[in-house]
């Protein structure tokens, strides 16, 4: 089947963040050295969707480091990424199956193999340190960009904090297998442990719906919530132009006045059309 979405990005080369500090590949944690909570951010959990790498890329140029706590910035499926052919995109989304269906313990301590397996079980005491979590994707359908808070209080509440993108969809997970995002604590409405995933518009589409700048969407939303959240130091520059930005800041606004999303059903459930992304 022909690809509806010409590729208007370009895979950014992550070769250089092979060797993180962490004896893991492609996982890299920066330690304040003072008190703070551990926030994780992870790009590539599917590995055809890139706007995620671009985001990191763009903090590593930036020599990002955390005022508090400790940031660990992971490329999940560097495989499945790693065979990206610009004339073919969609099967790099995995390899064997789907990274983000392996989350259960059941799954993770069991007996099946597969390339999704082993690197979901190098990154999870990764995952399973992090008081905070944002996950990186992007959808095969034009869309506006959205946050998947699953079904918790706490992710309404973190997202809404960090107030980029403005929609919200609060699901029900995957009938397929668990999602990283409402793995263990994630998943506890007693624990603070919070995970959040963004969507971050159509894979490829460098400028989606309503002006929106997909390849500046993540360092743009990461400015804000440093700011409310007040973890992570600045990056000392922005990563788009200054008219992208403020077209950006004017649909924020609008968009906050916008009511959050009423509770879908299950995975089908999309806020504008159909996604098939799969999250
Ligand atoms: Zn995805």
């Amino acid at each position: 089947m022909p690809e509806r979405y010409p590729i208007e990005i370009t895979p950014p080369d992550i070769s250089r963040y092979r060797e993180g500090n962490t004896g893991v590949d492609y996982v890299h944690t920066l330690d304040s050295g003072k008190p703070g909570s551990s926030v994780m951010v992870q790009a590539l959990t599917h590995g055809n969707e890139f706007s995620g790498a671009i985001a990191l890329d763009y903090l590593f140029r930036q020599e990002v480091r955390p005022a508090r706590g400790k940031l660990t910035l992971a490329f999940a499926n560097i495989a499945a990424f790693a065979r990206f052919d610009p004339a073919k995109p969609s099967p790099s989304r995995y390899i064997d199956e789907d990274y983000n269906r392996v989350w259960a313990d059941g799954v993770l301590d069991g007996p099946r193999d597969s390339a999704e397996l082993r690197r979901a079980r190098e990154l999870r005491p990764f995952v399973d340190a992090a008081d905070y979590l944002l996950d990186l994707h992007s959808m095969s359908e034009a869309c506006r960009p959205i946050m998947v808070c699953g079904k918790s209080e706490k992710s309404v509440a973190l997202s809404r904090r960090m107030g980029v993108p403005a929609d919200l969809l609060l699901d029900t997970g995957h009938p397929a297998g668990l999602r990283m995002i409402e793995r263990g604590a994630f998943n506890d409405p007693q624990s603070p442990r919070t995970a959040i995933l963004i969507e971050t518009g159509q894979h490829w589409e460098k400028s989606g719906r309503g002006g929106y700048r997909h390849d500046a969407a993540v360092p743009d939303g990461y400015r804000r919530s440093r700011r409310r959240l007040g973890e992570i130091a600045a990056p000392p520059q922005a990563a788009c132009g200054s008219a992208a930005r403020a077209r950006y800041r004017s649909r924020g606004r609008k968009e906050r006045e916008l009511p959050v999303r009423a509770p879908m059903e299950g995975a089908r459930s999309r806020p504008e059309g159909r996604n098939a992304s799969g999250k």
